[in-house]
C-alpha cells in the first residue's frame, strides 16, 4: 500500500512524496533521503492540511455575510508566483537536476534491478538514476526500497557531456 504525502521545505516549496508507509517516510526523513525537488533542502516537513492552516477562516458552508476585503476562504494550493519568482525557481530546479545527474550513475532500464540488489546488500549502495515503470516503482516501494520520481529537464544530460 502506498502513501502519498504533501510535503514542504523551509523555503515553502510544496511537493508530493511517495512512501511505502508513514514509518518509511520517517525513516527516509531521518536519513535525509527526502529532498525538496526545487531547492534540494532536506529539512522537509509534512504539510498540514489546508483547513488546519486556515485557523481564522470560517467554514465555507457557514452562512455568514462576507465583508469587503476579507481573504477568500479557500486559498489556492500555492501562492501565485511572479514571472521573476518563476524564473528563479526554474533555474534553481535546473541547477539541482544537474547536480543529481552529476552525482548519480545512470543505470537506465536496470534501475529497479540495481535498486533491489542494493537494498538486499548484494551490491554496494550508491546513488543511481534510471527508468522504472510505475509498476516497478510500486513494487520497490512495497519492498521498502526508497525511490523518488524525478523528471530531469530536457537538455540537462547533453550539457553534462
Ligand atoms: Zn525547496
Amino acid at each position: 500500500m502506498m502513501k502519498v504525502l504533501d510535503l514542504h521545505c523551509p523555503q515553502g516549496h510544496v511537493f508530493e512524496g511517495w512512501f511505502a508507509s508513514e514509518a518509511d517516510f520517517q525513516d527516509q526523513l531521518q536519513r535525509q533521503l527526502v529532498l525538496c525537488p526545487v531547492c534540494g533542502d532536506s529539512g522537509i516537513s509534512k504539510r498540514l492540511s489546508a483547513p488546519r492552516l486556515n485557523l481564522g477562516a470560517r467554514p465555507p458552508q457557514a452562512a455568514v455575510p462576507a465583508t469587503a476585503g476579507e481573504p477568500p476562504v479557500s486559498s489556492p494550493r500555492q501562492p501565485a508566483a511572479s514571472p521573476e519568482q518563476l524564473k528563479a525557481l526554474q533555474s534553481a530546479w535546473l541547477k539541482w537536476s544537474r547536480q543529481v545527474a552529476r552525482s548519480t550513475e545512470d543505470v537506465g532500464e536496470r534501475f529497479a534491478d540495481e535498486a533491489r540488489r542494493m537494498h538486499y546488500g548484494e551490491i554496494d549502495e550508491r546513488a543511481i538514476r534510471g527508468q522504472a515503470s510505475a509498476e516497478q516503482a510500486m513494487q520497490l516501494l512495497d519492498e521498502g526500497i526508497a525511490v523518488m520520481p524525478l523528471a530531469l529537464p530536457e537538455g540537462s544530460k547533453q550539457k553534462l557531456q
